[in-house]
């Protein structure tokens, strides 16, 4: 064994990493307790699997694996932009969306500049930022929302990226149009808003939610949506950003040149033209948040209304015991610690049967502290 110590060739930053820490797999808990029936309402993933149009449009291109996919993901840019009215060269596909928020740093933050984050906030922002070894700016949420006074504020000459998760993960809330414009209106064109949208299905109808494409060619702006949620291609890892043609092209030159797989590229076209998903995603996801406020409520827990397909809940009360307990009946949910939230937990939004056997473990585990 080398003696060096590796401590010492690792870049500084890289060590104040904190690892994400996923959902727990289905598989691994199987590992772990044995049992057949396991239910994951940890990730913000749709409960449906894709719909059987995807299913075949991945099998019948299986054959082609031998070859590297289209580094350029010619058709689908040109699909996603005649449906969101845009030129193509307005367009980037990344490794699901998380890719898109990594080349955004890669490429435009410089040596000793800033970004603004709130706190808490989805995780990958603050991991992707350390690696590019950013100075971050953390902003506390106000009632479990974004203080975008505060954001603004923290603002200043260095800041070369605010992110912004629109809806939010992990409290489900949002950003109305008023409150993004009067944001934008304050920031000088030197630092770039980075909308992220992945749960933008499932709020697009919210009152005042905003159209954040619409500002597109007016500010330095990205906005980021996926395949993963509303297209229930998670596993795929696809997603992709919206943005002036020169912000693109900066974006371009930093990703790796086959970073969209190919089996991704014709699910996500497949899946563009599958309504009826989408239309059928919404309503499980809304029926089961009607059930699953009304039974939070039942219990007296305190929930965060919540523009996405997950809900928060406050336990008031150490989560973690009452997560072990629902583990340990198959149950994966997340525990909210790792977010600076110890007494309250995330849920994704299942199918009815899955939320009947959530709030049933729930109950039973509340009872047993
Ligand atoms: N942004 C937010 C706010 C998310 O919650 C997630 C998924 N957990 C992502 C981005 C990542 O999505 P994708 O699967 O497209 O990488």
């Amino acid at each position: 064994m080398q003696s060096l110590k590796l401590k010492k060739l690792i870049r500084k930053n890289i060590l104040e990493i904190k690892p994400y820490q996923a959902g727990k797999p289905i598989e691994e808990l199987r590992r772990e307790i044995g049992t057949q029936q396991i239910v994951k309402l940890a990730s913000n993933e749709n409960a449906l699997p894709p719909s059987a149009k995807v299913i075949s449009a991945i099998k019948n291109s299986l054959k082609k694996l031998n070859r590297y996919p289209d580094g350029s993901c010619y058709y689908l840019k040109k699909k996603l932009a005649k449906k969101l009215k845009f030129n193509p060269a307005n367009l980037i596909v990344g490794n699901g969306s998380d890719e898109i928020i990594v080349l955004a740093l890669r490429a435009f933050l410089k040596p000793g500049e800033e970004v603004v984050i709130a706190d808490p906030t989805f995780l990958i922002y603050k991991i992707a930022a350390r690696i590019e070894g950013a100075k971050i700016r953390y902003v506390p949420l106000k009632g479990l929302r974004y203080d975008l006074e505060a954001m603004a504020a923290a603002v200043n000459r260095k800041t070369k990226i605010v992110f912004i998760a629109n809806p939010d993960n992990p409290t489900g809330t949002y950003l109305t149009r008023r409150e993004i414009g009067r944001f934008l209106s304050s920031i000088s064109p030197r630092t770039i808003t980075f909308f992220d949208e992945a749960y933008f299905e499932f709020a697009k109808d919210y009152p005042g939610f905003p159209d954040t494409f619409k500002l597109t060619g007016k500010y330095n702006i990205i906005t980021t949506r996926t395949f993963s949620k509303i297209h229930s291609l998670a596993g795929l890892r696809i997603g992709y950003g919206v943005a002036r043609k020169e912000i693109i092209g900066y974006l371009d030159r930093v990703r790796e040149p086959f970073n969209v797989n190919s089996l991704a590229q014709v699910a996500a076209l497949a899946a563009l033209d599958d309504q009826q998903h989408v239309k059928r995603t919404l309503e499980i996801v809304k029926k089961g948040k009607d059930y699953l406020y009304k039974e939070i409520d039942k219990l007296e827990l305190e929930y965060t209304p919540s523009a996405t397909n997950f809900i928060l809940i406050n336990l008031n009360r150490t989560a973690q015991p009452v997560t072990e307990g629902l583990l340990s009946e198959g149950l994966i949910v997340r525990n909210m610690n790792a977010w600076g939230l110890k007494n309250f937990i995330r849920v994704t939004v299942g199918t009815m049967e899955q939320n009947r056997k959530f709030i049933g473990a729930l109950k039973t585990h509340l009872k047993r502290r």
